[in-house]
């Protein structure tokens, strides 16, 4: 496995692959890798003959008040956690080999982009965009992994991809959770032992969400209900925002019907933690 951190050795590598005919994955990550990158990862090795992981904490998807400095970093773990997936290249610049003096181009997208995450993190999604194009042009792959932990990002990446006809597949892969159930997250190292247990509020909405939809419950309103109650008996939790939204607009919709998506972001103390549930039309 090889570890580059310039735009031109991903450049020379990929190139040297394509004209043998291989077939490329890209996950790309923030690292401090767990298991849930970790599926990705190994679902990109299971499908593409060569894959490159991505380990970037870009600056420009956070804002000003937002984590980027104490985001954590590991390197060393990463790296051979990715060597054991079966990766075959880490890509890992610095910022200023992504945003070189004069940068001065984004990629905005409206709509989409303004709900849920979008409302408390107006900076988000345009560098989220804008980063994630420039590892497509960068790597050029056939296939990219993306978790539903972050379903609108996922939406977001597969409308930019067919807005601008970016010849990659996009493959959605499923939340890996603690055996408690919270969802796997780099963030979960901010909480103490006393938030650690209050966060399980989250799936535990999670769960009761999944049970009324299955038992056939269809109004949102009664579904949110409930789930914010659970949310709410818990003192260190604070709810950013809950919603069911359609899974191809972002706008809220009334009735469980099509594709929805239930997602909520949550403040545990200082610690902004996120988790939903995707229901497909049958
Ligand atoms: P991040 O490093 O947080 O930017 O995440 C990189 C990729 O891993 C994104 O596509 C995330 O959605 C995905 N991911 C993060 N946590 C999980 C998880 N618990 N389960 C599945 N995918 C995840």
């Amino acid at each position: 496995m090889n570890i580059v951190s310039t735009v031109n050795e991903v450049r020379y590598a990929v190139k040297e692959w394509k004209q043998n005919g291989l077939k490329i994955g890209l996950v790309p990550t923030m690292g401090f890798l767990h298991e849930g990158h970790l599926s990705l990862i190994k679902k990109a090795v299971s499908e593409n003959d060569r894959v490159i992981v991505s380990i970037f904490v870009n600056p420009t998807q956070f804002g000003p008040n937002e984590d980027f400095e104490t985001y954590p970093r590991d390197l060393n773990k990463d790296v051979d956690l990715c060597r054991e997936a079966g990766a075959d290249l880490i890509f890992h610049p610095e910022p200023e080999e992504m945003y070189p003096d004069g940068f001065c181009t984004s990629v905005n997208m409206t709509g989409l982009t303004d709900a849920l995450c979008g409302k408390s993190r107006p900076v988000h999604f345009q560098g989220v965009c804008t980063v994630v194009s420039k590892l497509f042009n960068i790597t050029t792959p056939d296939n990219a992994y993306f978790g539903e932990k972050d379903a609108q990002q996922l939406a977001i990446i597969r409308r930019m991809v067919k807005d601008l006809n970016f010849d990659i597949k996009i493959t959605g892969c499923p939340i890996v959770r603690e055996e408690d159930g919270l969802a796997k997250s780099s963030r979960n190292t901010y909480l103490n032992p006393e938030e650690r247990c209050a966060a399980l509020v989250l799936s535990k909405a999670v769960k009761l969400g999944v049970q009324l939809v299955e038992s056939g419950e269809t109004s949102s309103e009664v579904i949110l209900k409930q789930m914010k109650e659970v949310i709410d008996n818990e003192p260190l939790a604070r709810i950013d925002y809950i919603e069911i939204v359609d899974m191809n607009t972002m706008k809220n919709t009334d009735t469980i019907k099509g594709d929805v998506l239930c997602a909520m972001a949550v403040y545990i103390g200082k610690t902004r933690l996120i988790d939903n549930f995707i229901h497909h039309a049958d």
